[in-house]
């Protein structure tokens, strides 16, 4: 077994953590799951109640994470698997139109305004890859701008890092992206319009959208400044582009209806995923009904799934977003501000440099004295400071994500006794973030 460079606490995930690298390239199958950014065993988890999961070891952590997003109702909430039994007791899946998808389609059309139509699939990564290829499609166009810090799944054309400078033709960001595959995408600095102006001047007539998280998570929570959507908008509609605002993450989570509920900025394409599938792989992407038009069957523009519009994930998806009411925003809200307060007190109170920020009620923390705007800002974080932090919370009872590079997530089932028990927890984390060093 390997030397780790933390206390070595949790034996059963471990030991499925060395069974899974036997048949599982790392022992994952996403590879942010096995700790690599911070060090230690992943926890192998078993179960889930309201805002506590348990891991392969029995012990109970109040979960930060929920899913990266999906369990906004905390887990098995009782109504979602109630709804999901039901489902199952109907069979699992018809490769057949469903009343399910009709009505999941109906929910999203009815709470995002600029969604006309909307088409289904079973992943956040298929949703933005087909909303790509639709504007594409549409716009006979071959480019495609998007932001460094962003992460829209994993896409062939959107897995790119910027070349130096503002719009050079991006770079593979992995292997098995070929320069063809990224040389139609544009790299630019999140929140800099001038560099996207610059863009179109530099390439008039060959963008066919610009794609940006309605507000990144991907990052660590990096906001859009005032004006910032709105002026991609703007500038897509002057150039005779898409602007496909990528609400896999906020959709559903930031307001009912999503960020779009926020800033009100009118996309021509969405992006959906993580809430409106109730903990299954469900997603979905739609917008302006002259441009899905384009989609098959109704047009040219080629998009299929297998288990597209799935009954049982079509089953927790209406049932999570049926509870999802003004009230239920409210709570999550409330608990998100609160977090939000504790863990800045925490850390002022140990004098560690740190910015807390929030999009609504998703939130990260930054280990830096500077508000972060861009990739480059969050970037030059002490992130040394996250690794320790996090591990003091986690052998605490505390599951946060394990990157300094993403959203915390918090649901309506993270109750008084949830929040008590992170907030004993951060004193002491608070202490080993000031206490780290980077070597
Ligand atoms: N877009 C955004 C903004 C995301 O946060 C993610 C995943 O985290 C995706 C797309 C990809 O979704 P999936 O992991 O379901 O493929």
């Amino acid at each position: 077994m390997t030397e780790l460079p933390y206390p070595y606490d949790a034996p059963a995930s471990q030991a499925l953590f060395d069974r899974a690298a036997v048949v599982t390239p790392g022992g994952v199958n996403s590879p942010v799951r096995a700790f690599r950014a911070v060090g230690g065993t992943p926890r192998f988890m078993v179960s889930g109640t309201g805002p506590y999961l348990t891991d392969a070891d029995g012990r109970e952590y109040v979960d930060l994470v929920c899913s990266w997003g999906p369990m906004i109702l905390g887990h098995a909430h009782p109504e979602v698997i109630a709804a999901v039994q039901e489902a199952v007791g109907r069979g699992t899946s018809f490769g057949t139109p469903g009343e399910g998808e009709v009505a999941l389609g109906e929910a999203i059309v009815e709470r995002v305004g600029p969604v006309e139509q909307v088409r289904l699939v079973s992943s956040g990564t298929e949703a933005t890859m087909s909303a790509i290829r639709l504007a594409r499609g549409f716009t006979r166009r071959a480019k495609v701008v998007k932001f460094a810090g962003c992460y829209h799944g994993h896409v062939d054309s959107l897995l790119a890092a910027a070349g130096s400078g503002v719009a050079t033709f991006a770079l593979p960001d992995t292997p098995g992206v070929t320069g063809a595959q990224a040389g139609d995408t544009i790299v630019l600095p999140y929140n800099d319009l001038d560099a996207v102006r610059e863009a179109f001047r530099l390439h008039p007539g060959e963008i066919a959208c610009v794609i940006t998280e309605a507000s990144p998570g991907n990052m660590g929570v990096v906001p859009p400044l005032p004006g910032f959507n709105q002026g991609l908008k703007d500038l897509c509609a002057e150039h005779g582009a898409l602007f496909v605002s990528d609400e896999v993450m906020t959709g559903f989570r930031t307001s009912r209806s999503g960020w779009f509920g926020v800033d009100g900025v009118v996309p021509d394409l969405m992006t959906f995923g993580k809430v409106m599938g109730g903990g299954f792989p469900a997603a979905a992407f739609g917008g302006r009904a002259d441009v899905m038009a384009h989609l098959a069957p109704a047009g040219p523009v080629y998009q299929a799934g297998t288990l597209s519009g799935n009954p049982i994930a079509t089953a927790a998806g209406l049932a999570q977003l049926r509870l999802l009411d003004d009230a239920a925003y409210g709570v999550v809200d409330a608990v998100s501000a609160r977090l939000r307060f504790l863990v800045g007190e925490a850390l002022a109170k140990e004098g560690v440099a740190h910015r807390v920020q929030n999009a609504s009620n998703m939130f990260s923390v930054f280990f830096t004295d500077r508000e972060v705007r861009d990739y480059e800002g969050a970037k030059a974080q002490e992130s040394f400071r996250y690794t320790a932090f996090f591990h003091s919370m986690l052998a605490q009872g505390v599951y946060l994500p394990p990157s300094s590079f993403e959203s915390w997530f918090v649901s309506t089932a993270h109750d008084e006794r949830a929040v008590q028990r992170i907030a004993d927890a951060l004193p002491a984390a608070a202490r080993a973030a000031a206490e780290a060093t980077s070597a």
